[in-house]
């Protein structure tokens, strides 16, 4: 036999030999492939959250889906707009509506014959006040005309024989007054308030000038009032 012969049957006889033990490593090699798969896979599984689970979608999916293919569901059909439309029932619900508030207790009043409740921290027309005496109470301090927001008050003041300070001008302007309260609540004896009248609208714009006279007069009508909301009024002063 020929050296190169011999050669190439060894070569055969190795191949032979080792093609089972190729053959073995490749289906080890397969499984390791194969469980490594389904490991994976069983991860991915595991991680899979219901929010997106294809195979089961939400309720408010299914719906909105539904509301998608029928936008008319849950609203009348056309034989109960027939109905409706047939035999005036709109018609007859604004009747009875009218019906009904016909007996009901009215929202408005009569003004100026009926006049609503006011309260006791009501703000309306001025008054300069007196002590039971018949002496005003103002001391000329001043402190409304330096509170008022508006300057609308304007205080001139003078000694009296007996050493006392008075007012001899006291003016508003009611027309630039904002109602806001600052000069009643600044006042030291309670002489400068707001009475719960408010029925005073004028012609002219001079007669919204109040001078001294014009607010103790204001005060002398309506000092009962006054003093009752004051009481009402004194436990939050
Ligand atoms: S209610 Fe206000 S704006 Fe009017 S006079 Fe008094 S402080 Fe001035
Ligand atoms: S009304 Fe009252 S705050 Fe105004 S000056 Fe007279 S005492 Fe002072």
């Amino acid at each position: 036999m020929s050296l190169a012969r011999r050669l190439a049957l060894q070569q055969s006889r190795t191949r032979v030999a080792l093609r089972p033990a190729q053959s073995q490593g490749s289906i080890i090699a397969r499984q390791f492939l194969a469980r490594s798969l389904s490991t994976s896979s069983a991860r991915l599984y595991a991680q899979h959250t219901p929010d997106h689970d294809h195979a089961h979608p939400p309720a408010s999916a299914s719906s909105s889906a539904d509301l998608d293919v029928n936008p008319y569901k849950g609203q009348a059909s056309a034989v109960d707009k027939a109905v409706h439309l047939f035999f005036f029932t709109e018609i007859l619900r604004g009747m009875w509506i009218v019906m009904e508030q016909i007996f009901r207790p009215p929202y408005t009043i009569m003004y100026p014959f009926e006049k609503g409740p006011l309260s006791p921290r009501f703000r309306g027309e001025h008054a300069l006040r007196r002590y039971p005496s018949g002496e005003e109470r103002c001391i000329a301090c001043k402190l409304c005309e330096a509170i008022c927001p508006a300057q609308a008050i304007t205080i001139e003041s003078e000694a009296r024989a007996d050493g006392s300070r008075r007012t001899t001008k006291y003016d508003i302007d009611m027309t630039k007054c904002i109602y806001c309260g600052f000069c009643q609540e600044a006042c030291p004896v309670d002489a400068i308030v707001e009475t719960q009248h408010y029925e005073y609208s004028t012609e002219t714009r001079e007669e919204l000038l109040y001078n001294k006279e014009k607010l103790l007069a204001n005060g002398d009508r309506a000092e009962a009032e006054i003093a009752a909301n004051l009481q009402a009024d004194h436990a939050y002063r």
